[in-house]
């Protein structure tokens, strides 16, 4: 008997007879003697609806005014599932990110949790009442209500479980575990049965999207035990941990792709020290997170380098840079954000000479050329054409899963 947070996704909470399926597993595990804390997100397409209804209001709202809109969405779906749990005859009170006690940082629409104060949680599960809380935001030093960024509901849930020690943090989506790659692009994937964090932390950074990857980030720092299954199926999910026992028997662990990148390429640069440095502080200073970075070798004293950013910071690095062409000093900026990132990530291929080449060789094979390269120890990264992406994830998890026998 312990402590578990269960977190619902929104496909989980979609309609009624959804909000009355969640119900009956959290009152199953109550049933077993457990505290429960679940943290719902808002009902399907919620949040992008309302996103929409903004937009025909006012397409350039406040992001301050954004995120007191979109928290709705959240307390719509929490507030209905403890309304279905009370019809159960269980004890139940839902309560908001800031009742729950979350503080975060002031960036709207991306916030920072810095602290989750539990008084008033510990209070209601002390009283014995299951406690359902709003995924995705909290309140600022202000008061003012903040949201953590597109899929942050699990990182709401990781965090509470930090909080307050849980023994367990489940999260309940769609599929029932975390696969070898989307299993919607690829019928082959399998289901992991676990996966370190560092992995899977790779695995959502590079796209996919299963878990938000702040949430990943927190679960390794504060050893909170994760794990991830579906609400549909009632099968055993994917448990995310520091050390896994299958750790030695795959050379990858999975395949992502990320189409929410732009790529920025400088051509004509003088081939003098201190470009590089120049560019990448001025985007730096301007909030401009940058990915991968390629330099051209010097040839009649000019060089060119492109970088790869979020699709959203496209049009803001290109002022950037276009602002400062005269001190910068370059021929141009060719700006594309018709690309993909797709991404293998694996513990084990560090110690594998040839992984690198295997997936180059399923792309040349399919006629998938190859813009950019990145790597580190446990993840190959390629920059291709965005009509490319879907299948060259396709043929890299064909080539790695039948040439290493991996199934
Ligand atoms: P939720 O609404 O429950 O938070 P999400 O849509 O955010 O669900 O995440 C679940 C989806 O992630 C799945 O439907 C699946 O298409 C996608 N996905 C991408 N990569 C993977 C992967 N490697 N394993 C499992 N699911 C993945
Ligand atoms: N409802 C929010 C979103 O759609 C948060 C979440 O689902 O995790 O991004
Ligand atoms: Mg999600």
């Amino acid at each position: 008997m312990g402590l578990i947070v269960q977190k619902f996704g929104g496909t989980s909470v979609a309609d009624a007879d959804r909000i009355r399926n969640v119900a009956r597993i959290i009152t199953e595990t109550y049933r077993r003697g457990h505290s429960v804390v679940a943290v719902l997100s808002a009902q399907g397409d919620t949040t992008d609806d309302l996103i929409d209804k903004a937009a025909e209001i006012n397409p350039n709202a406040s992001k301050r005014e954004m995120d007191m809109l979109l928290s709705t969405g959240e307390q719509i779906s929490c507030s209905l599932c403890a309304m279905a749990i009370e019809a159960m005859g269980y004890p139940v009170i839902s309560l908001t990110g800031w009742q729950a006690g979350f503080r975060t940082d002031s960036a709207h629409g991306n916030a920072r949790i810095k602290r989750v104060n539990t008084e008033r949680l510990m209070q209601e599960l002390d009283k014995k009442s299951i406690v359902i809380v709003t995924g995705f935001q909290g309140i600022n030093r202000y008061d003012d209500i903040t949201t953590l960024g597109r899929g942050g509901s699990d990182t709401s849930a990781v965090a509470l479980a930090a909080a307050l020690h849980a023994d367990l943090c489940q999260i309940y989506t769609d599929v029932d575990g975390v696969y070898t790659a989307d299993p919607r692009m690829v019928k082959e994937a399998h289901k992991l049965e676990e996966i370190t964090y560092d992995e899977m932390l790779e695995l959502a950074t590079l796209g996919a999207q299963v878990l938000h990857n702040r949430s990943v980030e927190m679960a390794k720092r504060y050893h909170v035990n994760l794990e991830v299954l579906s609400s549909f199926s009632g099968q055993p999910g994917t448990k995310v941990k520091e050390v896994v026992k299958t750790m030695e028997k795959s050379h990858i662990s999975g395949v992502a792709r990320d189409k929410n990148i732009a790529r920025l390429a400088l051509v004509g640069l003088e081939d003098t020290p201190g470009i590089a440095f120049k560019i990448f502080s001025l985007l730096a200073s301007s909030g401009v997170n940058v990915d991968i970075i390629l330099q051209s070798i010097g040839r009649s004293e000019t060089k060119d380098i492109s970088f790869t950013v979020a699709k959203s910071d496209m049009d803001l690095a290109r002022q950037v840079l276009e602002e400062n062409k005269e001190s910068i000093n370059f021929d141009r900026i060719d700006v594309s954000d018709h690309i993909a990132k797709v991404s293998i990530v694996g513990a084990g291929m560090i110690n594998n000479p040839g992984v690198a080449a295997t997936m180059f060789e399923a792309l040349f094979s399919a006629g998938i050329n190859i813009n950019m390269i990145s790597t580190s120890e446990i993840k190959v990264s390629v920059l291709v054409d965005l009509d490319d992406a879907d299948r060259a994830v396709q043929v890299i998890h064909q080539r790695f899963y039948s040439e290493f026998g991996d199934k």
